[in-house]
């Protein structure tokens, strides 16, 4: 495995493996990171990981200082599954003289759900991520469903900049509890972690009464606010909706796939789930 640590090394490694299947992170890696990288390593392209905590990305106020950094254990389970280059770059690599790249106007069903919670959010992913597409020219980028109006952006961003690119979106990786696995769950006190899996319960029970004949996105909104509200440490809820799963629109009735997006606020961290209604 290589270790680039500049654009010039990354280059070089590129000039000998061009095109490679591409896994971007912030690192703090779990088995939801190496099951991406696996299904990066599935195909023939050779696979680069990237580990790098994007300032774009965060406002004043949120963790970029204190979040979970491990250079040492990530490069140790990166080695362990075997990738062909990590690419950790300095923020001078990803924005030469301090400039970011150019995004066209984000879709307005960016500024809404986590966008509307993170103000910028979106600007800031896409930024990074023009800049590593354009540098690495991926012909595979694996991403997670777990940050599922992420995965919606990236495919955005492809279309938008006409990028060879193919988007690979993951399924979640979860805790045998049912906990999606998160760098920031870390942040979570004993209690909260006690009371977390009932966030996935909850979208299960949702997807149950979908099966069960339930098209009304509003009745089953409200019949998951109500489970995660029984317990106090699951009530803070930042944003609950169901919306369509390829545009992330709204929808009155669920007439075709649809995704229920919950972002559940715990003391430090916010925790993300979501689950797919398919029709
Ligand atoms: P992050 O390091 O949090 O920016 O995440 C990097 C990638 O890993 C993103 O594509 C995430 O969606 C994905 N990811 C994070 N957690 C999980 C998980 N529990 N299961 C699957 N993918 C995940």
């Amino acid at each position: 495995m290589q270790i680039l640590r500049s654009t010039t090394e990354l280059q070089n490694w590129l000039n000998k493996n061009p095109h490679p299947a591409f896994v971007p992170t912030m690192g703090a890696l779990h088995e939801g990171h190496l099951a991406l990288i696996e299904t990066a390593k599935g195909g023939s392209a050779p696979t680069l990981v990237s580990i790098f905590v994007n300032p774009m990305q965060f406002r004043p106020g949120e963790d970029f200082k204190t979040y979970p950094r491990d250079e040492d254990g990530d490069l140790k389970k990166l080695k362990k599954v075997g990738i062909d280059a990590v690419y950790l770059p300095g923020e001078e690599d990803v924005y030469p003289h301090g400039r970011a790249p150019e995004i066209p106007e984000l879709p307005e069903v960016f500024h809404e759900l986590e966008g509307e919670l993170r103000p910028d959010y979106f600007l800031g992913i896409a930024r990074v991520l023009r800049s590593f597409f354009e540098m690495i020219q991926p012909s595979v980028v694996v991403f997670g469903q777990k940050d599922y109006q992420q995965s919606r952006l990236v495919q955005w961003l492809i279309s938008e900049l006409q990028l060879p690119i193919k988007l690979i979106v993951n399924q979640i990786i979860r805790q045998n509890d049912g906990l999606a696995l998160s760098s920031r769950n870390a942040y979570l006190t004993e209690d909260e972690r006690k009371s977390a899996p009932r966030i996935f319960e909850g979208l299960l029970k949702t997807k149950e009464l979908f099966d069960r004949g339930e098209v009304s996105p509003r009745r089953l909104e409200r019949f998951l606010m109500e489970y995660l509200q029984e317990d106090p440490l699951t009530s803070d809820i930042d944003c609950l909706e169901i919306r369509d799963a390829e545009t992330l629109e709204k929808i009155r009735k669920i007439e075709s796939p649809a995704v229920v997006l919950v972002y559940v606020r715990m003391e430090t961290p916010r925790l993300l789930d979501n689950i797919i209604l398919e029709v």
